[in-house]
């Protein structure tokens, strides 16, 4: 820990706040490792066992559209949407899953793109926005699709594929879509579409959903995400395209994900269930968490602040609930680097503004790192004096 009477810094002498033997804070990326303490308690409810000579076939389900999709995983997946009302997961709707949703995503790019259009389909998102979206887009160089910049900036005549996240990366605000043309398409991003992050308003109902296990529960290792599609077509083109690049997604991994989610929907469904479901236990965690941060800025004498949101009726929980959102979207005074402040006085990493579009003021934190790197992080935050600007 930073002992505070050393991290104090006055104007003139323009030192970091912290010590070179401290540890770098790495909160650049979202790695979710907050919700291991409540895995662990769980202990051997998770557990999944595996013999020597389970899941060796490629298939999971031959009669099924997905025919890799586990249909434990199916019946979990539509099981946890219902319980917690998040989404439309009717028996007409295909479940597609991926490794990830980031593989999805780029399913997705493909399906929504035709080999006969004359030019690559224009994909855009409105800014803020989370840079990898651009980033997956642009990787291959594909002549079916190509990054187009800003949705609030789009004004060609030509087709498109509108990418949401809501609650959105990194700034946490609630989103639709703000291109409405006909015949435009839409990629919804539900990530962060759960209690613990944001009051659960609607059952969101689009032709294409994504949501992943990673922002959900936490295991972001297993690499497990899953779409939600209303048109046929559609599904088996994204199945085709997994099909090409992995051939289908671990059976192993599946099975981990169809434990772990049919554990929280039963426990959400049970009222005798001993201590909180997932979903309290995650939706404290991270309203305890903004509080300390919260405070953290009031004190800072100006120099971060952090968003407000409005709160909201939470059908989940039926009572008003404040958004929590997994990053925190700092923004320095006015002439500060916040990105820079934050490295070269207090040692900590964070993602700035320019990677996401905007200007170097801000800068993206994770809420989601583990209790003693949280802590951590707001005592060297609170150690900020705004006195070292890397500019
Ligand atoms: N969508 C959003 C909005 C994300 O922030 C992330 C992870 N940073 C992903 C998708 C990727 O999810 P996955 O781990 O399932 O690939």
């Amino acid at each position: 820990a930073v002992p505070a009477a050393k991290s104090t810094v006055s104007s003139a002498v323009k030192k970091p706040t912290t010590l070179s033997s401290d540890p770098i804070i790495n909160v650049a990326r979202g790695d979710p490792t907050i919700y291991e303490p409540y895995w662990k308690k769980m202990g051997d409810r998770c557990k999944v066992v595996i013999a020597g000579d389970e899941f060796m076939s490629y298939f999971c389900n031959a009669m099924n559209l997905c025919w890799f999709l586990l249909p434990e995983l199916d019946n979990a997946i539509r099981t946890l949407h219902r319980v917690v009302g998040n989404a439309m997961v009717d028996d007409d709707k295909f479940i597609v899953v991926g490794n990830g949703s980031t593989q999805l995503f780029h399913a997705l790019l493909y399906t929504l793109s035709s080999p006969d259009m004359p030019e690559p389909i224009n994909v855009v998102a409105a800014f803020l926005l989370v840079q990898s979206y651009p980033e997956e887009t642009k990787f291959l160089r594909s002549e079916l699709y190509k990054w187009a910049g800003d949705a609030n900036c789009y004004d060609r005549d030509e087709p498109y594929i509108e990418v949401v996240t809501s609650p959105n990366n990194p700034d946490g605000s609630i989103r639709g879509t703000v291109e409405n043309r006909e015949g435009g398409k839409a990629i919804h991003d539900g990530a962060y579409y759960w209690p613990q992050y944001a009051p659960i308003t609607s059952k969101a109902d689009h032709d294409a959903m994504l949501f992943t296990f990673s922002k959900a529960t936490g295991h972001a290792g297993t690499r497990i995400g899953w779409a939600i599609v209303k048109d046929k077509v559609i599904a088996a083109k994204m199945v085709k395209f997994i099909e090409v690049s992995s051939i289908g997604v671990s059976r192993e991994a599946q099975l981990r994900a169809a434990k772990v989610l049919g554990l929280i929907a039963d426990d959400c469904r049970n009222p005798d269930v001993k201590g909180e479901n997932f979903f309290e236990y995650g939706r404290r965690l991270m309203s305890e968490r903004w509080g300390k941060l919260r405070e953290v800025g009031m004190k800072s004498n100006g120099v971060f602040s952090l968003p407000k949101y409005p709160r909201d009726y939470c059908k989940f929980t039926g009572e008003y609930t404040d958004s929590n959102p997994a990053f925190a979207w700092l923004k320095s005074k006015e002439g500060l680097n916040c990105e820079n402040l934050l490295r070269d006085e207090s040692k900590i990493i964070s993602r700035g503004g320019p990677s996401f579009g905007v200007d170097s003021t801000y800068t993206r934190v994770s809420m989601l790192s583990r209790d003693v790197e949280f802590e951590l992080l707001l005592e060297r935050l609170a150690a900020v004096k705004g006195t070292v600007n890397g500019n």
